[in-house]
């Protein structure tokens, strides 16, 4: 399994120091099908976020048959417990604000490619039709925690639940220990406090990396953060080629097929893991122009950068002087532009 950069460079960060006042430590374990990594100045017992991590996906994982998502998935109903529901509730509220281009209805489409299995299959137009009858949002029916959905609807909360788990595992280590803390998960960082390195060197903040789309072992720049939550969507994180074309894990849901757009990552930098995760699905599936749209819109209070299929890079203002731009990467411009 591969490991983002943004890992690397926090790892890197606050390893290579050479004073000893600053103590930090980190674990790295496997969870939600890829790694968790996280750093932090606590007592260095990771144990809780562990529990925590590992008790999530069991409760919310679509191929896990125990899980609370799963049973909902066989049975097509089912009480569901509190949090489970309230991020149902929230990934179909987001679906209803991004018009579907988040749409957490997606089971039936996701299990028909099953991008990540290997068997590099290409349904046929008549499947991907079939699969899209069943992902209509608006009709789950939920009546206090039962919710009911539509014959051969299946629920994949895969675009909501890393970000959701990871507000959460910031929230336990620095809450309970008043931590610096930064912790990583497949496409999304969350961060409180400083890291080690910048401490040492009179700074605030965690430097994030963003892995550029076109080469995962480079950054298209890095993000100085105190506070939030930094979640990338793209094409390149889970995919399969196949006679030279790409199909990889992110669906347009009006199309059934993975979302063809300019954008080649979307990151989106707020201060709530779910929403944010979602959004940068969502805005990926959008497009520049219509992600654009999106963001003045003011539905979500969040900052972006998206790097588009040509290197540009779009940025918003309210992050635009935390962010630094590696022009050097392959692919990358340097003259971002600046959202008003
Ligand atoms: P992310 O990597 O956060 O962009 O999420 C991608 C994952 O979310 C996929 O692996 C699917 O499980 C699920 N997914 C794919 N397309 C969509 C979509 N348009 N809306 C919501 N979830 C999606
Ligand atoms: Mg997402």
């Amino acid at each position: 399994m591969k490991r983002i950069c943004m890992i690397i460079l926090c790892f890197v960060l606050c390893l290579c120091s050479c004073s000893d006042v600053y103590r930090y430590t980190s674990t790295e374990f496997y969870s939600m099908t890829t790694f968790v990594n996280v750093i932090s100045d606590g007592d260095g017992n990771f144990d809780n976020v562990e529990n925590y991590a590992k008790d999530f996906e069991n409760r919310i994982s679509r191929t896990k048959s125990d899980s609370e998502i799963a049973r909902l998935n066989k049975d097509g109903s089912a009480v569901l417990s509190e949090d489970t529901l309230s991020i149902l509730k929230k990934s179909l509220e987001i679906a209803v604000n991004t018009d579907g281009a988040f749409n957490p209805c997606l089971g039936t489409l996701s299990e028909l490619w099953d991008i990540t299995s290997g068997k590099e299959y290409v349904p046929d137009k008549g499947e991907i039709e079939t699969a899209l009858k069943n992902t209509s949002y608006e009709e789950v029916k939920i009546e206090g925690n039962k919710v009911t959905l539509p014959k051969g609807m299946k629920i994949d909360l895969g675009g909501v639940a890393k970000g959701y788990a990871l507000q959460k595992m910031v929230e336990i280590e620095s809450s309970e220990k008043d931590a610096n803390v930064c912790v990583s998960i497949g496409g999304n960082v969350g961060v409180r406090g400083s890291s080690k390195a910048n401490r040492e060197n009179n700074k605030e903040g965690w430097n994030v990396g963003i892995t550029t789309p076109f080469d995962k072992n480079e950054l298209s720049g890095t993000l100085t953060l105190t506070k939030g939550f930094v979640s990338v969507s793209g094409a390149y994180e889970r995919f399969f080629e196949k006679d030279g074309k790409v199909y990889h894990h992110i669906f347009d849901s009006k199309t059934g097929y993975p979302a063809q757009s300019d954008i080649a990552s979307a990151a989106v930098i707020n201060n709530d893991g779910l929403e944010g995760d979602a959004l940068s699905t969502a805005l990926f599936v959008m497009g520049s122009t219509k992600a654009i749209e999106f963001y003045k819109e003011n539905k979500y209070n969040f900052d972006m950068i998206l790097v588009l299929d040509d290197g540009d890079i779009l940025i918003t203002k309210g992050i635009k002087d935390k962010f630094t731009v590696n022009s050097s990467a392959k692919g990358i411009k340097s003259d971002i532009k600046v959202i008003d």
